[in-house]
């Protein structure tokens, strides 16, 4: 099956001053646009041709692997994000992860220092088991704790195209303004 690149339901200004018109340009026109083709390049004639794409990241490897996990990292990435955050989740999601945490602002805490730490490039997953137990996950480059039996439920994109155009080298600064444009509401869904 032919994969598509995930239409924003924002405006690609609407994330500004968090994310620049331009890095949304860039980042999802021009890099997700190339692994999605990617992609649709490498599966014909394998046996992914016709698969969807949570089971060509839980059960392929190299190639098709990295741009299938960059594909479903950024289509979880993109859709998660919102012109205005509420601030904060509620009902049972903030309920998890205060037991986990402590406290929302330790999670956000624990989710910042995990980018920060995670050497090179990658991802920093917030995810659930089976039993809805939340957990901190730092993948390297395409991961995702899919691959793992987890549910992923929102992601931080610390690879350097995500944040360079709009924060250089502070890493550090992109994800303490990201949380402005969280969509609780979607993250809640999937959780
Ligand atoms: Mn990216």
């Amino acid at each position: 099956m032919k994969h598509e690149l995930v239409v924003l339901p924002y405006a690609k200004n609407a994330l500004e001053p968090v994310m620049s018109q331009a890095t949304i340009e860039l980042h999802h026109g021009k890099h997700l646009a190339t692994y999605v083709n990617n992609l649709n390049n490498l599966i014909p004639g394998t046996k992914f041709e016709n698969a969807d794409l949570e089971t060509i990241v839980k059960e392929s490897d190299g190639g098709i692997f990295n741009n299938a996990g960059q594909v479903l990292n950024h289509n979880l990435f993109f859709t998660q994000l919102a012109p205005k955050s509420e601030g904060r989740p509620s009902g049972k999601l903030l309920k998890a992860i205060e037991e986990t945490w402590g406290s929302f602002e330790n999670f956000q805490k624990e989710v910042e220092t995990a980018g920060t730490t995670l050497f090179g490039s990658g991802w920093v997953w917030v995810a659930a088991d089976a039993n809805g137990k939340l957990q901190i996950t730092k993948e390297s480059n395409a991961g995702n704790p899919i691959t793992r039996g987890l549910k992923p439920i929102l992601g931080f994109d610390v690879w350097e195209h995500s944040y360079y155009l709009d924060y250089q080298n502070r890493r550090a600064d992109h994800l303490k303004e990201i949380w402005k444009i969280i969509s609780w509401a979607e993250v809640e869904k999937r959780y």
